[in-house]
């Protein structure tokens, strides 16, 4: 989140002064129907036909596999960075994650995935991590070829696009979290879209189980089945729909200083700017560098640290798959009849994870380096940072 104020207050004051908290009600007792609200504004702003809005982006994730109907007996493949719940979810709805490299973009390798596909993989799910797009060319290109789903995580990539168009429409769904890191927020949130009416149904019926039996929601063409309550509320649903309005110039702001940064920084052996699979469309949310060697990465941070918000993302731990003890431990459920890696259905899979197992990926990792960008920030101020960049470069 980058922002938050009176607006945000001033709405929360006019959905408890309704007294209606509820995601469902009539409008002629007050209710001010603000999920059903969001839920056609973040469509609308994404130019898709449907949004359903739930608790969180780990309930978006589990949704849209749920739609899809992936579940025991296939293999989902996913990027070695990303935060532990695009792995967890797949473990949630029964199916196998696949964990793949990630190359100097910091997001999936295609060719890497490609590598991974088994006759049991369903999914791709591309994970847009810190706003920055994946190749998403390249992406759909193996998913169609192979007849597989892509799935986006768009949960750090809130307003986000690839060559002009939003991230979370490329695939048969898109997930976005509106925790409290993320670049809108209500402190926890989630929604996933789709332009498919039936797994915009399936959705549904996934993340509100008693849905059909709501007098707001009827005339569902699936038959129901045993969903969950990922049911947002009135007062959170209230604070996205002003965060929405202010996230095109969030996402101006952020992406001007990325690309002034692109601009600006002195060219090195040592430390260069990473690869950006489309430098328009970035969220802006950090400028990635790559350097020659860890050591590298190592000396820049400590040099850099006082100056700036920094980071490398192999120091991220919940981000990065080595530490994904559920995985590696192999615990994939409470209970061992509905833990995926006992499930007769999943004997076979890809699931002989190691913390080693993918190198490449710790390299580029440990290679990496995040400068967070701030939305307050001046062009003066930007000039300033890239002076300070700059300067280390020049030491290292
Ligand atoms: C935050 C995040 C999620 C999960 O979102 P929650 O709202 O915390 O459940 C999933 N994937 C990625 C890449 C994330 O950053």
């Amino acid at each position: 989140m980058y922002i938050i104020g009176e607006e945000e207050i001033n709405a929360v004051r006019e959905v408890i002064r309704s007294g209606q908290l509820f995601r469902y009600g009539d409008p002629s007792d007050g209710h001010q129907n603000n999920v059903v609200h969001f839920e056609k504004e973040w469509a609308e702003y994404n130019n898709v036909k449907y949004c359903v809005c739930v608790t969180s982006g780990s309930a978006a994730l589990i949704c849209a596999m749920a739609a899809l109907g992936i579940g025991p007996g296939d293999e989902v493949i996913i990027p070695g960075y990303t935060y532990i719940a695009t792995a967890l979810t797949v473990l949630n709805v029964g199916a196998i994650p696949v964990i793949a490299d990630v190359d100097e973009s910091c997001t999936l390798n295609p060719e890497s995935a490609r590598k991974l596909i088994s006759e049991r993989t369903k999914a791709i799910i591309s994970v847009h991590m810190m706003g920055m797009p994946c190749n998403l060319d390249a992406i759909s290109a193996i998913a169609k070829e192979h007849k597989l789903h892509l799935i986006e995580d768009a949960c750090q990539a809130n307003g986000g696009f690839y060559k002009g168009q939003h991230l979370g429409t490329f695939g048969a769904l898109g997930a976005f979290s509106f925790n409290y890191y993320k670049i809108i927020s209500a402190g926890e949130s989630g929604a996933v879209i789709t332009n498919d009416e039936r797994l915009f149904e399936r959705a549904f019926m996934q993340h509100d189980g008693g849905c059909q039996l709501w007098a707001q929601v009827q005339d569902m063409k699936e038959d129901a089945y045993a969903g969950n309550n990922f049911r947002n509320n009135e007062i959170n649903a209230s604070i996205l729909r002003v965060q929405l309005k202010r996230l095109p110039g969030i996402i101006s702001r952020l992406n001007h200083a990325k690309q002034r940064f692109h601009e600006g920084l002195i060219k090195s052996d040592k430390i260069w700017l990473a690869p950006c699979n489309d430098l328009a469309g970035d969220c802006g949310v950090q400028t990635t560098l790559t350097t020659a060697s860890a050591s590298i990465t190592k000396r820049f941070l400590s040099e850099i640290q006082e100056h700036i918000e920094t980071f490398s993302p192999i120091d991220t731990g919940r981000h990065v798959y080595s530490n994904w003890q559920p995985l590696m431990n192999k615990k994939g459920a409470h209970h061992p009849l509905m833990d995926p890696f006992l499930m007769p259905a999943n004997q076979g899979a890809q699931m002989d994870y190691t913390p080693q197992m993918l190198p490449q990926t710790l390299d580029i990792l440990s290679r990496s380096l995040m400068l967070k960008n701030d939305v307050h920030w001046s062009d003066a101020d930007i000039d300033q940072k890239i002076d300070v960049v700059n300067t280390v470069i020049r030491t290292l």
